[in-house]
């Protein structure tokens, strides 16, 4: 087991710089899952801990020992892949004693390790089978076993799940949070699927462009979340953003001709600010309310144990998520409440979350 220390970390490719500044703190058997876009720099920086890649400034410890010029090999680390690397003409059983081969492990000793391995992996029945003769989800154990074998201090994966079906993948999920559990060993896990993140974290950091925008578990994350980008990565449909002014007494939607109250917030009057509010907050209303606001349903999305109610508000389009059965064919007029206690306020400028409600008295129902 062991803690990584990530201070000021940065990475340039040539001239362009791709990870920007990155500080984070892993515990000891932690597991910590790295969410982000394609092309945020999460491979990056699953590959500088590990010694794949070079870092351009700021320090990496593990177990406080700084690791910067550190082979791959001397950070105790072992990496599984999204496409498994496996060595297409070894067997199952070689292919996860291969490492400790090169090590110069013993024959008799490495059977035993590979036989232990198998065992806790299930793949006793196997291991003389070569790679092509194996299933997606096989070949993800057998990639793991070949990590694990090592007895590394640290494992790294990098978007391990990604080339399975959607049903082993969620098998697979449980599976590694499973091993997890049982190794107790420091886990960092990349991923760009928001529902894979949440359910294996222990800890979430969410990136963008390089940089960290919020680091939590995945309730705080959801419930509130640190900036505009956060709001509506996390959670699917994806949170409803409306733009909108801040007034003396309440809000103006853009457009000017939609008014949502909102609590009296610390925000100055004329503050430019993105209303969000996720699809499972709203309440569907009868149109004409008061207080709601009236939206026209586009489509009706069936989920079985529910709906997504796909709605146009004055040009935006909006999602309501509800379990109630409601008529709403399309062309319908339905009114939208919010509940107050539901909406996250951030700048229309920064992204940044505005916290709006910690210094504020409870406000009266619409
Ligand atoms: P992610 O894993 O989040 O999809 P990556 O860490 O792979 O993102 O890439 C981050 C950025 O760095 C991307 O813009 C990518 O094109 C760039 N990049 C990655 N590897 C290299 C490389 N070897 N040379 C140049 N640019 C690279
Ligand atoms: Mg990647």
């Amino acid at each position: 087991m062991a803690s990584i220390t990530i201070r000021d970390v940065k990475k340039s490719y040539a001239k362009m710089q791709v990870v920007h500044g990155v500080n984070l703190d892993i515990g000891s058997g932690e597991f910590v899952v790295i969410l982000g876009p394609s092309g945020c720099g999460k491979s990056t920086l699953l590959r500088m801990i590990a010694g794949l890649e070079d870092i351009s400034g700021g320090t990496i410890a593990i177990d406080g020992i700084v690791v910067n010029r550190l082979e791959p090999r001397e950070r105790g680390c072992a990496m599984v892949f999204q496409n498994y690397a496996l060595y297409p003409h070894m067997s199952v059983a070689q292919n996860i004693g291969y490492s400790l081969k090169v090590a110069g492990v013993a024959a008799a000793e490495r059977t035993r390790r590979v036989q232990a391995v198998a065992r806790t992996l299930e793949l006793e029945q196997l291991l003389d089978r070569k790679p092509m003769a194996l299933s997606g989800g096989q070949r993800q154990r057998v990639a793991m076993g070949r990590a694990m074998i090592r007895e590394p201090k640290v494992f790294l994966f990098d978007e391990p799940l990604s080339n399975l079906d959607a049903k082993l993948r969620v098998q697979m999920r449980s599976e590694i949070r499973k091993l997890h559990r049982r190794l107790n060993a420091t886990s960092v896990f990349v991923t760009h699927d928001q529902v894979e993140a949440m359910t294996l974290a222990d800890r979430l950091v969410v990136m963008n462009g390089g940089r960290v925008e919020q680091v939590g578990t995945p309730g705080e994350i959801y419930s509130r979340p640190a900036s505009r980008f956060v709001a509506t990565f996390v959670g699917a449909p994806a949170m409803n953003m409306l733009e909108g002014t801040v007034e003396l007494d309440g809000l103006a939607l853009l457009g000017g001709s939609r008014r949502l109250a909102i609590p009296r917030v610390g925000m100055p009057v004329g503050t430019q600010v993105a209303v969000g509010v996720r699809p499972e907050a709203v309440r569907l209303v009868a149109p004409g309310t008061a207080g709601a606001l009236d939206a026209t349903v586009d489509l009706v999305e069936e989920l079985g144990a529910g709906r997504v109610i796909h709605v146009d508000l004055d040009g935006v389009p909006f999602s309501v998520m509800t379990s109630e059965t409601v008529n709403a064919e399309p062309g319908t007029a339905v009114g939208l409440r919010f509940p107050s206690d539901e909406l996250h306020f951030f700048s229309s400028q920064t992204g940044a979350r505005l916290d709006v409600f910690r210094t504020l008295a409870p406000v009266p129902a619409l």
